[in-house]
């Protein structure tokens, strides 16, 4: 009677295994997958072998119990390099990389916010950290007694001015840019960073996109007095480029103060920039947009910024930061 076991045995696990990978492969290649199946193959030489694909391929005195190497055992060891890349690749786009601390919270589950519009029902929804209602002091203190919201809002705006943290934007800097509007704005937007024009004036967004972000405003019946405008930092980067995450992160208590002494109810985040360090996490703007987060006692809504729109001024992308400020509007109003 023939051992189960026996490598040529009808029965060989290796056997149905090399049978399975071949029509695999014949299925994947016949069903024009090309693209899926190179995928596979471009990443074999990454895979390390596996333990028993390495015995197979190198003990070759043992060929009585283990064949030689052969093209269907590369299909094999090819398949199973495809399988464990392809797990590979499910299982992180399933879990994203956590952010550094406290709550995360995929947007679409309820207690989110409203608004949960955006994502396809297969999409995977954004992972944010969720600043809860626990960090919303209750008595922000720079609200002192007898102190009043313009005098706070002017204190921090002097601390910024003083402020040495970032020696490169402090010694290229004009003025600094603490952010300017109502002391009593329900609603407050948050961009990146001021641009040539608001280092040389110290008012944030008064430029080309400053330009569209009042028309913006305008689009769901407010003033740009009725608002508050700030950005994640307070001085000018050095040719317009990005914030650096500890430049985001010294200035960070500044904004959280303002927040604290504002208590908006809508937060407007300009752009994956600001988006992504107010919410801590590195999905994009695409993904973050059109929804709200809860954000210390406010509702979040990450939007393009004016800057993308102009550069991309298409009725699509102008038609989405339309619709995620009418849910600001609606939100306002309820
Ligand atoms: N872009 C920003 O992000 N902020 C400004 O203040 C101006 C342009």
């Amino acid at each position: 009677m023939a051992d189960p076991r026996s490598p040529s045995g009808a029965d060989d696990p290796r056997r149905q295994l090399q049978r399975l990978a071949r029509d695999l492969r014949l299925r994947l290649e016949g069903e024009g997958r090309a693209g899926l199946a190179a995928i596979g193959r471009a990443r074999v030489p990454e895979m390390p072998a596996s333990p028993a694909a390495s015995a197979a391929g190198s003990d070759s005195a043992g060929a009585e119990a283990e064949e030689p190497a052969s093209e269907s055992e590369a299909e094999v060891r090819a398949a199973e390099a495809a399988k464990h890349a392809l797990a590979e690749r499910l299982a992180a786009a399933k879990s994203p990389a956590p952010s550094p601390a406290g709550t995360e919270l995929a947007a679409d589950r309820p207690g989110a916010g409203s608004g949960a519009a955006g994502a396809g029902p297969q999409e995977r929804a954004p992972v944010v950290h969720v600043a809860g209602p626990q960090l919303f002091d209750l008595q922000s203190p720079d609200l002192g007694a007898g102190v009043s919201r313009e005098e706070a809002l002017a204190r921090v705006a002097a601390e910024v001015a003083a402020c040495p943290e970032c020696p490169e934007l402090v010694a290229s800097r004009t003025k600094t840019v603490p952010g300017q509007g109502s002391p009593y704005a329900k609603l407050l937007f948050i961009g990146e960073g001021p641009g040539q024009d608001e280092d040389l004036q110290g008012l944030a967004f008064v430029g080309r996109a400053g330009q569209l972000l009042t028309k913006m405003i305008d689009s769901i019946g407010m003033t740009r007095e009725e608002v508050f405008i700030a950005n994640i930092v307070k001085c000018r980067p050095p040719g317009n480029r990005q914030p650096a995450p500890d430049e985001a992160a010294r200035c960070r208590p500044f904004l959280m103060r303002q927040i604290n002494i504002l208590r908006p109810k809508i937060i407007v985040a300009l752009g994956g920039v600001a988006a992504q360090n107010l919410l801590e996490t590195h999905d994009g703007i695409t993904r973050l947009r059109g929804r709200f987060y809860p954000f210390m006692g406010a509702k979040l809504m990450p939007t393009f910024h004016p800057a993308y729109v102009l550069r991309n001024y298409t009725p699509d992308v102008r038609k989405k930061v339309y619709d995620d400020l009418l849910k600001v509007k609606a939100e306002l109003q309820a």
